[in-house]
């Protein structure tokens, strides 16, 4: 894992404000990572690739899932809200679908990130977006 993205979302939850959540909970649901070994059966990715993860956990067998309505799924959870996200420190991929990154398009959001912090600052990255919403665009949790 290379970095996580904090969203307005993560802030609400932090504060116990967001509706659809229940404690305790990790966060983390926008990652970046590199793939060092796919997972058993995994074939859409190989060492090396640039990936992220799909953080809505689906059932897969419900009528939305099998109308490819996903987002919809009846037993929908979203890491970082109503499962765990990943901010914890074991992480499985093969929990979630893990996609492969438009390599066209990276430099497109290279250029919204407005502030790195480290993964041992976690929580300043909430204190920075809360105290400078104006400056803060995009802040990035980096893991190394
Ligand atoms: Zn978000
Ligand atoms: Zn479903």
């Amino acid at each position: 894992m290379k970095a996580i993205g904090v969203c307005g979302s993560d802030i609400h939850v932090y504060h116990g404000k967001h509706p659809y959540m229940s404690y305790p909970v990790v966060q983390g649901h926008e990652v970046s990572a590199v793939v060092e070994e796919p997972g058993a059966g995994v074939t859409n990715v190989a060492v090396g690739d640039l990936v992220t993860v799909q953080p809505q956990v689906v059932c897969g067998t419900c009528y939305p899932c099998t109308h490819g309505m996903y987002n919809d799924c009846e037993s929908l959870k979203v890491m970082g809200f109503q499962t765990t996200g990943m901010a914890s420190d074991y992480f499985v991929v093969d929990a979630a679908k893990a996609l492969r990154l438009a390599s066209a398009g990276l430099i497109e959001f290279e250029s919204l990130i407005t502030h790195r912090i480290p993964f041992d600052r976690y929580l300043d990255a909430y204190k920075l977006i809360e105290e400078q919403k104006d400056r803060a665009m995009k802040v990035m949790i980096e893991m190394e």
